[in-house]
């Protein structure tokens, strides 16, 4: 048998062991096995990691080096991740469950990230404001921020650290990134691959460990200028009034509980498929997944059929498969909470169309059918709640009005999906729900070029395309008086 390995945090350029000596279990959730042992950081192993980065922040490699100069390190890197996607696809599908096949998508595009902040890396710059005299030149500069603390969930640790690391870097900043301890493996191989890249030590630095004993630290930490956080709403409201107290900014991308309607004039094969997709895929850990299903009356028994059919149909099994559809859920507690959500519906008077079942697939991990609730209404907490799983609520609807307002009754505002063929009423429906990202005949589209962002409680902030480069620099403006001539009275404001 080989031996376990154990991985170390990453700081200063280097693999660092926890100042604890302590480590923890990970575990592949299809199959239970201890995978690796991670390094379980705390707060001095955290303080570490903010002064090393604070160090390589003033650092003159990084400092000092040309923004076009920073964007082709982040082209290298995006070059480098590109190599080694098939090893991190791999390894991410081991750690979270997901398919394998859905990583190497993920794996495929995440080169992109990087390529489109490179590209933007010397066009980051300010501006000259008219002033009221000729005599005054005002102008404004973007600069980096200092430190970034980024805290990550496990569901796509790559991506998701990617969207914050990618423009935080662009910007000139550092970072100390925190990632889910479900998933240390692919943020800590990212980061040698930073170093790889030719990026001076310090400044991409990754602690390990528990949310309370690493996570927790690393926002209350004073050399932060930014917390950058993705994971549930309870976690990010602490994150947010943290931060607040501390008048830092965060970045804030939360949970959701995204409506996916169908209408009449919809293609109902094709919404069908929508939907399994929304809910379905990634056994419905993703933070957009489509959980609350509204159909038009005049087809909600044709889509109730194809989608539990489709539903009864998928391949449940071991992610690493190219056949299999739906991976475990990503750990234990994950798959108690799907189970405990999906009894309490039927106390509240759900009836389960299909699936409702624990399973460990033959291969001991943590899996939960492909569930489908019907006899649902918007005011019970299996609909109102966030799951993170496989469970779809599927509900009917008579009007757009109707559908509107449903819709929208939720604490959340992260994506919504509409199934149509009539373009005027796609604009309308665009225009009339609250959420940041609306799929009109689609589900699930990201891109690094298109800014998303979380309405109500799916977060604060924006990330992806120039938007987010906001999030990641401040805004000084400079008045520079030209006129040699006498002060002009010191009691009247001047511009
Ligand atoms: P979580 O909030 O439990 O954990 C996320 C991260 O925060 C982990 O790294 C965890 O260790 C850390 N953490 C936990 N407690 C902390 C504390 N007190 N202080 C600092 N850090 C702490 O979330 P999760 O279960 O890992 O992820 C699932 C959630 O993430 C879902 O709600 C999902 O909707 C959301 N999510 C949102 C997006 C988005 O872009 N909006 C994307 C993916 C996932």
């Amino acid at each position: 048998m080989s031996e376990l390995r154990t991985l170390q945090h990453f700081i200063g350029g280097e693999p660092t062991a926890p100042s604890s000596g302590e480590h923890f279990d990970s575990i592949n959730p299809a199959t239970r096995e201890v995978l690796y042992r991670a390094a379980r950081g705390n707060a001095a192993d955290i303080d570490a990691a903010v002064h090393s980065a604070t160090e390589a922040f003033g650092d003159p490699r990084w400092r000092d080096l040309s923004q076009t100069r920073r964007g082709r390190l982040l082209r290298r890197l995006g070059d480098l991740i590109g190599e080694h996607a098939e090893e991190l696809a791999r390894s991410e599908s081991l750690d979270n469950g997901k398919l394998l096949r859905e990583m190497r998508g993920q794996l495929a595009t995440l080169p992109e990230y990087y390529y489109y902040y490179a590209g933007l890396a010397d066009k980051i710059h300010g501006e000259v404001i008219p002033a009221s005299s000729r005599q005054i030149l005002n102008y404004t500069v973007r600069e980096p921020l200092g430190v970034v603390g980024a805290i990550t969930p496990w569901n796509s640790p790559l991506t998701l650290t990617t969207s914050k690391l990618a423009p935080a870097l662009c910007a000139g900043n550092t970072v100390v990134v925190k990632p889910s301890e479900y998933t240390s493996a692919t943020v800590l191989r990212l980061a040698e691959l930073v170093i790889e890249a030719g990026f001076p030590p310090g400044v991409v630095n990754v602690v390990t460990g528990l949310g309370p004993e690493a996570g927790q630290p690393l926002v209350d930490h004073p050399g932060l200028a930014k917390i950058s956080f993705t994971g549930s709403t309870a976690t990010g409201a602490r994150i947010a009034s943290a931060a607040a107290a501390r008048f830092i900014g965060s970045t804030l991308e939360l949970g959701g509980k995204s409506p996916n309607i169908v209408f009449d004039d919809a293609d109902v094969s094709n919404a069908a498929t929508g939907v399994v997709a929304g809910i379905f895929a990634a056994a419905g850990q993703t933070c957009i997944a489509g959980s609350r299903v509204f159909a038009h009356r005049a087809i909600y028994d044709e889509l109730l059929e194809r989608v539990a059919e489709r539903a009864r149909s998928i391949r449940v099994g071991d992610p690493l498969l190219d056949d299999t559809e739906l991976g475990p859920l990503a750990f234990e507690d994950q798959r108690n909470k799907v189970a405990s959500y999906v009894d309490l519906g039927r106390s509240e008077g759900a009836r389960v169309l299909t699936g409702g079942n624990a399973t460990d697939a033959g291969l001991g991990g943590f899996f939960y059918e492909p569930t489908v609730l019907v006899d649902v209404n918007n005011q019970m907490r299996v609909v109102r709640e966030e799951i993170f799983g496989p469970v779809a609520a599927i509900m009917p609807f008579d009007t757009e009005d109707e559908v509107v307002a449903l819709a929208n009754d939720t604490e959340y505002g992260l994506a919504a999906g509409v199934w149509t063929s009539n373009l005027a009423r796609a604009h309308r429906m665009a225009g009339r729900l609250d959420a940041g990202t609306i799929w009109v005949n689609t589900y699930r589209a990201m891109s690094p070029m298109s800014p998303r962002e979380g309405f109500k409680n799916s977060g604060i902030g924006v990330e992806h395309g120039t938007e987010t480069m906001r999030e990641y620099t401040r805004l000084k403006s400079v008045w520079i008086n030209t006129d040699e001539g006498p002060v002009p009275d010191p009691f009247v404001m001047r511009s």
